[in-house]
């Protein structure tokens, strides 16, 4: 079956072709324009230029998709969109689109979660490893969430922050940093050429089964700590490098421990990692080594899937899909949407 997949519900527009195929996924095209740039300069998305940026990139997208001739409209068979979470103003344009598109082709548009995007994408090209429970690890831009998987739409919340998200933290220290946005690529820019045993930073909710996260602390300290040291940020390179790699060192300490206590507390032996901040390296290689050390599989998404996409869209509808779960017709956007609480009643489009 050949799925269109829509994800406009941030500062990232994209579109992507996938064919499901007995459980596997090939993936026909994939397009992705980010308006970081744009934003860059007002520290956060402009609503309004976000709208006309995916109302322009969308239309364009498809039209390149067409005359790469990776995408002929009539075999198109079904539309997923991101429906929430995110902003309003940029969720309303990719639906719209969508439901455009899908009307005009006579075929069904579904309306994702783009948390369940990010929750399923470690799967995506390694659909055999897919099995219940697992536990999930989602880091991004506005959400840092362990839940344990017993099946599609069963969830049950292990922890989440209780503040900023893991990569609020990496933008927020970015800004303070001086550097761009997002901060996030940045940093791990940064540290790679830095100490990360220089600064101990606070490793914030770290007792034993708290599995929740908190990273507003951390960002603090950081301020403070570069505020009392503002010129040697300025003027010594190895201090701004150590401060970026110590930062960095800790949220990924962090995520490390709670995600493999987690683990093992729940007596769940695969956890699936995915979302912006699993993009970054020393994340990646913290968890990997320690999941080896303690036996548990650990599926981290493909870098390229990580950060949003609409690739992690159309797969989830499929695989949803698949597994004979209602998925639901798009009816409208829910920039609140969360991981458990599916507000929208099903409206009856089940298979
Ligand atoms: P959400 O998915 O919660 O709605 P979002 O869609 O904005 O939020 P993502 O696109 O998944 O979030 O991730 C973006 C975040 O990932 C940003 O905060 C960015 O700084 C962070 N990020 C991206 N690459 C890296 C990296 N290499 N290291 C650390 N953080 C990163
Ligand atoms: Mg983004
Ligand atoms: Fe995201």
């Amino acid at each position: 079956m050949l799925w269109l997949g829509i994800e406009s519900s941030c500062d990232e527009t994209a579109l992507a072709l996938i064919r499901m195929t007995n459980g596997k996924v090939q993936i026909v095209d994939d397009q992705c324009i980010s308006q970081a740039l744009l934003h860059k300069p007002f520290g956060g998305i402009v609503p309004e230029f976000a709208v006309r940026e995916h109302s322009k990139n969308l239309p364009m997208l498809m039209q390149g998709m067409i005359k790469r001739g990776s995408l002929n409209l009539e075999d198109v068979e079904a539309i997923a969109v991101t429906e929430g979470p995110g902003l309003m103003a940029s969720l309303l344009v990719g639906n719209a689109f969508a439901r455009g598109l899908a009307q005009g082709l006579g075929i069904p548009v579904y309306g994702m979660n783009h948390l369940e995007g990010h929750l399923f994408s470690p799967f995506i090209g390694r659909e055999e490893k897919l099995r219940f429970p697992f536990l999930g690890l989602v880091v991004s831009g506005g959400h840092t969430i362990l839940t344990k998987v017993d099946g599609p739409r069963k969830y049950e919340m292990i922890g989440s922050t209780i503040d900023d998200a893991a990569g609020e933290a990496f933008d927020k220290v970015g800004r303070l940093l001086g550097l761009d946005y997002p901060g996030g690529p940045e940093i791990e820019k940064w540290a790679k050429l830095g100490n990360a045993d220089a600064y101990a930073f606070p490793l914030s909710l770290i007792e034993k089964n708290n599995y929740n996260f908190s990273f507003s602390g951390l960002k603090t300290a950081v301020r403070y700590f570069v505020e009392k040291r503002k010129e040697e940020l300025l003027e010594k390179e190895q201090f701004f490098f150590d401060v970026c790699a110590s930062f960095q060192e800790a949220i990924a300490r962090v995520i490390q421990e709670k995600t493999i206590s987690a683990a093992k507390a729940f007596g769940l032996s695969c956890i699936a990692a995915s979302g912006g901040v699993l993009a970054n390296q020393r994340i990646r290689t913290l968890l990997e080594q320690k999941a080896l050390e303690s036996d548990i599989e650990i599926l981290i998404a493909d870098k390229k899937f990580c950060t949003d996409n609409a690739v992690m869209i159309a797969f989830v509808a499929a695989l949803f899909y698949l597994l004979g779960l209602p998925i639901t017709k798009s009816m409208e956007v829910n920039p609140n949407l969360s991981l458990i609480n599916f507000k929208r009643e099903l409206n009856g489009n089940s298979f």
